[in-house]
């Protein structure tokens, strides 16, 4: 598989998912049809993105197809960010970190980590390294650290360069991919400790990884810094579906507002021009804004269900990604 062309730094993905056990029991058809690499036809009308992935795609097909460029621009000083967007079982988890310790169906992030400290053994030796991570949750619009459970209000501020960042998440410095690993698995444990239904909560909140490369040659003293940012987005779907009400229907709220706040950015940079990019609208965006467009790697995908019973939240992610082309 050839890698996405370069030229531009906003690329939309779209990736199905296969038909679920349940799906094919209940009869559900199958809806996307498949044109070349980049187009997906469902219902009729067809959509175009930098690269669409058919439900046979492997996690290594799409990290050597579209991550493993972000680390090495990352490790040249770039800032980035992959973003997963879609409905609630539609892959998005699946794609950013899979089954974090199986060499087969380990996602992105994982992939990242490895690659990162593949990268950085095989450089220079007269550049230090010093990598740290922080994760985090935004949810109704609550920063929570999930690598610290006593924070559960953050705030963002901005350090004297004007650069957004998360006052007092945590950070820690990370030497190997198994120690990545294992930050990852305590965020997730955090996670579960904090909320009784664990699949409902990560559905409604956006969950986010950072990864901050620092690097100094030990004899110039020139320095180099770069960051990603790994977002797995809460679930898009309409809230109408499940008829809720209070406490239900303010999150979905809540989702709508972020969400949409986050399309308004990606479509705005997309654009190009020098119009005004809404960064402040939402906090996700105010804390990715260095992280999002201009020079940096942005990369969004859009993950979709392939069921005949999802077909009209398929169509509004597959819209949602169009925006941003
Ligand atoms: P989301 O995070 O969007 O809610 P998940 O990533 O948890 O959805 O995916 C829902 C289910 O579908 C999981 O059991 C996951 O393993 C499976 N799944 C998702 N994408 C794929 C895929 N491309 N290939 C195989 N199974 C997948
Ligand atoms: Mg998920």
């Amino acid at each position: 598989m050839a890698d996405v062309p370069a030229e531009c730094n906003i690329k939309v993905l779209c990736r199905f998912r296969p038909l679920n056990q349940s799906e094919i029991i209940r009869g559900d058809q199958f809806l996307p049809k498949f044109q070349g690499d980049d187009t997906v036809t469902v219902g009729g009308k067809s959509f175009m993105f930098d690269r669409v992935f058919p439900t046979n795609t492997t996690q290594e097909q799409v990290y050597n197809t579209c991550a493993k460029q972000i680390v090495k621009d990352v490790l040249s000083g770039y800032n980035g960010t992959i973003f997963a967007y879609g409905q609630t079982s539609s892959g998005k988890t699946h794609t950013m970190e899979g089954k974090l310790h199986d060499p087969h169906q380990m996602g992105i992030i994982p992939r990242i980590a490895e690659d990162i400290f593949n990268h950085i053994f095989a450089m220079d030796e007269n550049l230090e390294f010093h990598i740290k991570v922080s994760y985090f949750e935004i949810y109704m619009d609550k920063i929570r650290d999930l690598l610290d459970v006593t924070k559960t209000n953050l705030s963002v501020h901005e350090d004297k360069n004007r650069v957004p960042f998360v006052k007092g998440c945590t950070e820690r410095f990370v030497s190997s991919p198994d120690e990545v690993m294992d930050v990852i698995d305590e965020g997730k444990s955090n996670r579960h400790v904090a909320v009784t239904n664990m699949n409902e909560h990560s559905s409604r909140s956006h969950s986010i990884f950072l990864i901050n490369i620092k690097q100094e040659h030990v004899e110039t003293e020139q320095k180099l810094c770069g960051k990603l940012y790994l977002v797995d987005l809460a679930g898009s779907e309409k809230v109408s579906k499940t008829g809720a009400a209070g406490a239900v229907l303010d999150e979905a709220k809540n989702i709508n507002k972020s969400l949409s706040a986050l399309g308004n950015v990606i479509s705005a940079l997309a654009e190009g021009t020098k119009s005004h990019v809404p960064y402040r609208d939402s906090k996700m965006t105010r804390i990715l804004q260095d992280s999002l467009g201009g020079n940096c790697r942005t990369t969004m995908f859009i993950c979709c269900s392939p069921s005949s019973y999802n077909d009209a939240e398929t169509k509004s992610t597959l819209m949602f990604g169009q925006r941003a082309k």
